[in-house]
């Protein structure tokens, strides 16, 4: 990662959209990476809580890349014991799981991993949602699905053959 070059002017935090609800700000979070204080950074909040717009990105003067590296700690906090296995880590693991199999996301799916992850209690929400049409039946498929498949596949062995 290339947090070295991080100045902390700052930019990245002020141009993020969900930096008010955050426990961590994003240039907080690349010194925190900077002093490989990479635990604080897995166990925070601020991880699931980025929406992955890519602003911080998009307006860092050196370049660096923040919206990827959380996306790469998410997966990385999947696997550590410390993080509780919450309806973020949940969520993130349905999202990519639609990704993985239909190249696109597939809100359906997605909707009923996370309830059926949750129990019955939200439940009750699906069905105004279903009667006013905003639920799809069938997934419309990428059709590059294949390709992006093997991208998972490759990813999968590269952590050791663990699927999320
Ligand atoms: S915008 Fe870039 S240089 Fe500035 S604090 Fe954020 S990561 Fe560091
Ligand atoms: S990608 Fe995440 S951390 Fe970066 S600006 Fe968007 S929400 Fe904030």
């Amino acid at each position: 990662m290339e947090v070295a070059s991080c100045g902390q002017c700052g930019k990245c935090s002020a141009s993020c959209p969900v930096s008010f609800a955050m426990d961590i700000l994003p240039h907080q979070i690349v010194h925190l990476l900077q002093l490989e204080a990479q635990q604080a950074v897995v166990t925070s909040e601020s991880l699931w809580l980025c929406i992955q717009c890519g602003s911080c990105s998009s307006t860092c003067p050196h370049g660096i890349d923040l919206a990827g590296m959380i996306q790469e700690l998410r997966t990385v906090a999947q696997y550590r014991p410390e993080v509780k296995a919450g309806d973020q880590i949940r969520f993130h693991q349905s999202f990519l799981r639609s990704i993985e199999h239909n190249g696109r996301v597939y809100d359906t799916a997605l909707l009923v991993r996370t309830l059926r992850a949750q129990g019955k209690k939200n439940w009750k929400l699906v069905w105004p949602a279903f009667a006013r049409g905003k639920i799809r039946i069938w997934p419309s498929r990428a059709e590059s699905r294949l390709e992006i498949k093997g991208y998972f596949k490759r990813a999968w062995l590269k952590l050791g053959g663990k699927h999320a």
